[in-house]
């Protein structure tokens, strides 16, 4: 049967959301029998984390070398090729997160395999694989297979159920990698929180991001606000980020984060393809512009053609009043 590695990546004693969607998809790949899926994580695990990744895979498999202990795209991609390599692995996946992009690549090069980045879906019952990938602003959506495996993949977020099969009892594995010395350049020197609360931009259910129509840093208290009421996170283009009116994490775009949301709410943005390119997945897109003709529209399922200055408090009302009533 072949198998399938994920690569996890956990947070202090969270399985980070991309993580955790791979391995409800690995449980249900596992449970129609058609492949064997073998979770692999990095470095030290808490008790209540490694009971959770028993309870989401069949196998668990825990590299616990010291250099493995924090990231770096060397050392972690040193062992994941070479564990895929070991086992003959069909395929290796990984959420398309800032570290899933770092490395993986890295691992196809050791490996010399095929890689999709950023795939949206898969079709597990072709022969071969093949993989959707957005192009072009998500104009195309290329449909991708490699003749030979292995294969890497980076799945954006979002892209599979977050369902788990219950009743998982997985088998834990203890290894190590063995990274010679002189294979890691990269050291970790700090890790900072850019803020805590709001769910990290990637794997956010809902955004609302605002553009240079908003005119000014303060305005953003609109989009603040709209946000905290729904419990999304928020976004901005280039240009805000270039103002200096919202930080560089908060960009989405080509050159900023790659967002999947359910819910999308774009405010005061054109529709620049540098921006569609980061937000072209998303599920369901409401668009506020006062230019009826701005290319937002052309990627929204819902247009208000407006001033974000009377829809965004409007909009801010009407749902403080609804949560009010029920
Ligand atoms: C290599 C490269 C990489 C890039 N990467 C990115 C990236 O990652 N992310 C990104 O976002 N951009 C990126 N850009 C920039 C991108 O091309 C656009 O310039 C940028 O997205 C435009 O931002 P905006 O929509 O906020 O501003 P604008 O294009 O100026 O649009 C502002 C919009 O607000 C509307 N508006 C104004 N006032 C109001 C109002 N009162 N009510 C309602 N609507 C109003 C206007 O009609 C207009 O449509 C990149 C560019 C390059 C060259």
């Amino acid at each position: 049967m072949d198998t399938i590695i994920i690569f996890v990546e956990t947070k202090g004693d969270e399985v980070r959301k991309a993580s955790m969607e791979l391995l409800c998809e690995g449980a249900r790949l596992s449970a129609g029998g058609k492949f064997a899926v073998e979770a692999v994580c990095f470095g030290p695990l808490t008790l209540a984390l490694k009971d959770r990744l028993l309870a989401s895979t069949s196998k668990l498999v825990h590299f616990t070398d010291a250099s493995l202990a924090s990231y770096s795209p060397e050392g972690y991609a040193y062992a994941l090729s070479g564990y895929a390599r070991e086992i003959g692995a069909k395929m290796v996946m990984a959420g398309a997160t800032g570290i899933g992009r770092d490395f993986l690549p890295r691992a196809a090069v050791i490996l010399e395999a095929g890689m999709i980045s950023d795939a949206t879906a898969a079709n597990w019952d072709n022969d071969p694989l093949t993989f959707i990938r957005p192009q072009f602003g998500g104009k195309v959506f290329a449909e991708v297979s490699f003749a030979q495996s292995p294969i890497v993949v980076t799945m954006r977020p979002n892209s599979f159920a977050m369902e788990m099969p219950e009743g998982i009892e997985g088998e834990y594995v203890e290894r190590t990698a063995g990274v010679p010395d002189g294979t890691i350049h990269t050291t970790l020197v700090r890790r900072g929180e850019a803020k805590s609360g709001a769910v990290d931009l990637t794997e956010a259910d809902l955004v609302v991001a605002g553009g240079r129509g908003l005119k000014a840093a303060e305005n953003f208290k609109l989009i603040e606000d709209l946000a905290g009421l729904i419990g999304a996170t928020v976004g901005a283009t280039r240009s805000v980020v270039d103002a200096r009116w919202r930080g560089q994490a908060d960009q989405v775009g080509k050159s900023g984060k790659t967002v999947s949301p359910k819910l999308y709410i774009g405010a005061g943005i054109s529709g620049a393809i540098h921006h569609i390119m980061g937000m072209d997945t998303s599920r369901v897109v409401v668009a506020i512009n006062r230019d009826p003709n701005a290319i937002i529209f052309n990627y929204a399922n819902y247009g208000i053609v407006g001033d974000l200055f009377d829809v965004l408090p409007a909009m801010i009302e009407e749902i403080k009043k609804r949560k009010e009533r029920s």
